[in-house]
């Protein structure tokens, strides 16, 4: 085999098959098939494996000693290697090559770079990189004959004079930066701060599709011109930026676009679909931190949509809502519909926008219901302690007996924890006297001297007053059950 007459070596960060399109290009093959060819690959319409060169599946070493060419190892495999199969994205390299021209022009050889997706733009030429012929629209392909054109017409690839938003290249400069290892934590959104390439590209791959998505597209990288694409990761990466507001913009944004037309099930399958993805890729710690966010999401503003005992089973029936109206909120907790508003803003009750419209959560209004049920009102306690309603007030003024909830501006009830009035009876209970007393009164003759219920109830505590205690199966809470009543001179 006759020895190639151009065989320079490979720059150090240069594109594997771009090199060798440079080569065949100088020794004047019309593709790289056919400097392949010649080399013994032999491979049906001269074609090459591109794809399993850039990562690395395809060994080229025997064929690049038959060129006499020194062996050089695709700098883009060690990174596709290190993405795991399901778990990471497979979004990694491109499928047609993209390239700046005006590196090119200064280098003389594409940069590996420019291999990956994400790597959409040149920093330094402030450019998008070109991947498409602006008046043919004609893709640029591997198998071109020169590196710097299009096709046999020799003309030079030009960049397109379209300005773009600085956001482009931010989001390019981390890119850059991730593949360098010389990230600035700073200057990056929180949320992918302390990330890796394979975690970040996972994350920002697995937002956009899920962006695309709402707007009824399919985000394949592979497919996508270079423009369209950085037009997506521009808009991850601003999404990034507003960190987590913009995720449950989007998140909300399911309400909206619900994956079917049956409403509520259609937003439960795309919640459950997101659910499902998130928890299976979790070992990606890009994954990780959006399904962290994501739970706390669900948690506040949709309890019950997943049920974490079966992750691939979240019920989707409308019955399993956990929003509810202000007519059911207010049937649940068995109050007008207006006493809604003032448990809102009691916070006692959360409201939620749903549609457009306040909603409010069941698991919240059942939990009112049953605090407010299991209580009592002023008179269910006057009735149960057998005291007046002011003695009573004295007994809460004081703090002895405690109220859940005290009348005010927006509400006109008080709710008497039934517990603590229980304990209360219980434990003035164990103070009663063992003995027999010498000038008993009654507990009307003890307050004739001067004590009121609050006095009494403390110097009862306190041993100042001695009493005896007469259990009422019937009456368990009344204070009637305390009487012979004897003040305790020390
Ligand atoms: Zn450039």
């Amino acid at each position: 085999m006759g020895k190639l007459l151009f065989r320079p070596a490979p720059f150090s960060d240069e594109c594997q098959v771009s090199y060798l399109i440079r080569i065949s290009q100088h020794n004047g093959f019309s593709h790289i098939g056919k400097l392949l060819d010649f080399a013994g690959l032999k491979w049906k319409n001269a074609r090459v494996p591109v794809h399993q060169i850039l990562t690395g599946e395809f060994d080229l070493s025997s064929h690049f000693l038959q060129l006499d060419l020194k062996v050089s190892f695709a700098p883009t495999a060690e990174v596709y290697r290190s993405f795991r199969r399901v778990i990471d994205s497979p979004y990694i390299l491109v499928k047609h090559p993209k390239l700046c021209p005006d590196c090119l022009q200064e280098l003389g050889y594409c940069k590996y770079y420019w291999s990956f997706l994400p790597v959409v733009a040149c920093n330094k030429h402030q450019k998008l990189l070109v991947d498409v012929q602006e008046d043919t629209g004609k893709r640029l392909s591997w198998y071109r004959p020169r590196l710097d054109s299009f096709d046999t017409n020799h003309e030079p690839i030009l960049a397109p004079h379209q300005k773009f938003g600085s956001s482009v290249f931010q989001f390019n400069a981390y890119v850059n930066s991730l593949l360098s290892n010389t990230v600035h934590t700073v200057e990056i959104p929180k949320i992918v701060r302390g990330l890796t390439f394979r975690e970040s590209l996972t994350l920002i791959n697995f937002l956009a599709h899920y962006s695309a998505r709402l707007v009824g597209d399919n985000f394949n990288p592979n497919r996508m011109e270079n423009i369209e694409l950085a037009q997506h990761y521009t808009a991850i990466w601003n999404l990034l930026r507003n960190w987590p507001d913009a995720f449950y913009s989007l998140l909300s944004q399911f309400i909206d676009n619900p994956m079917s037309k049956r409403g509520i099930a259609g937003i439960n399958k795309h919640y459950r679909d997101l659910y499902e993805q998130l928890h299976r890729r979790r070992l990606n710690q890009g994954i990780a931190v959006i399904k962290e966010e994501f739970d706390r999401y669900v948690a506040t503003y949709w309890p019950g949509v997943l049920d974490s005992q079966r992750v691939t089973r979240i019920t989707s029936s409308i019955a399993s809502r956990n929003i509810i109206s202000k007519k059911k909120a207010a049937v649940v907790i068995g109050c007008r519909p207006e006493r809604i508003d003032s448990y809102v803003i009691m916070n006692r009750l959360s409201r939620v926008i749903f549609k457009g419209k306040a909603h409010y959560l069941l698991d919240e209004a059942d939990a009112l219901a049953t605090e407010l049920g299991s209580n009592w009102t002023m008179n269910e306690a006057c009735h149960e302690l057998e005291i007046t309603r002011h003695q009573l007030r004295q007994l809460l003024d004081s703090q002895i007996l405690t109220a859940i909830q005290k009348p005010n501006r927006l509400n006109r009830d008080w709710v008497i924890d039934k517990n603590h009035c229980e304990k209360f009876i219980r434990d003035l209970s164990l103070k009663a006297r063992i003995g027999v007393p010498k000038k008993p009164i009654s507990r009307a003759g003890i307050q004739h001297q001067g004590f009121s219920i609050v006095q009494l109830v403390t110097a009862m505590k306190t041993g100042s007053v001695t009493f005896d205690f007469s259990p009422n199966i019937d009456h368990r809470v009344s204070f009637k059950q305390f009487s012979n009543f004897e003040i305790n001179i020390v």
